[in-house]
């Protein structure tokens, strides 16, 4: 039988996307946070929907089982990723990583966004990665952190998250 080091990968994700206003007053996509849209007069700049917690739980799936990172499959100067849904890039890590026969035991994200206020809204969050993975909601977590207004995250010019996953093979 294989060691319980050959049977658990951790691993960790990171994605930053700027935050600039909505359209008409500048290049802003809608703000997609886990799936979800926020109401907010700012948006994310993405090749992508700029879905920057998923983006960020994809490549922490995606390292942990040793596979090229988001920017190396997903490339954005693609146009096939254009507007892309990020649940797709989710839901093609978790294929990848089960074709390798891994098993998602958990999924941990902090995102960092001055504004709007997370906490209304990560129970849909998690539903929405459960879901694409194909988990229990109860393998999720989500912590919404603001950047106490400094810095570009606290001034509502960015928003960043980290993420980790832990793999296991039985
Ligand atoms: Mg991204």
């Amino acid at each position: 039988m294989e060691s319980l080091a050959d049977r658990l990968r951790i691993g960790h994700g990171y994605d930053l996307h700027r935050l600039e206003p909505r359209p008409p007053a500048g290049p802003g996509r809608p703000l997609v946070v886990g799936g979800v849209s926020l109401d907010f007069d700012r948006g994310p700049i993405a090749h992508s929907d700029g879905d920057a917690l998923l983006h960020a739980v994809t490549d922490a799936l995606l390292s942990a089982a040793g596979l090229p990172d988001i920017g190396q499959l997903f490339p954005d100067n693609d146009p096939r990723h254009e507007s892309r849904d990020s649940r797709d890039f989710l839901k093609e890590a978790a294929a990848r990583i089960r074709a390798q026969g891994w098993t998602i035991s958990n999924i941990d994200a902090t995102v960092i966004l001055e504004k709007p206020k997370l906490s209304p809204h990560k129970d849909a969050m998690r539903s929405v990665i459960a879901a694409a993975l194909g988990i229990e909601n109860g393998r999720i977590g989500i912590k919404g952190k603001t950047h106490e207004k400094v810095d570009a995250v606290g001034e509502s010019r960015a928003i960043e998250v980290h993420a980790v996953a832990l793999l296991v093979k039985a």
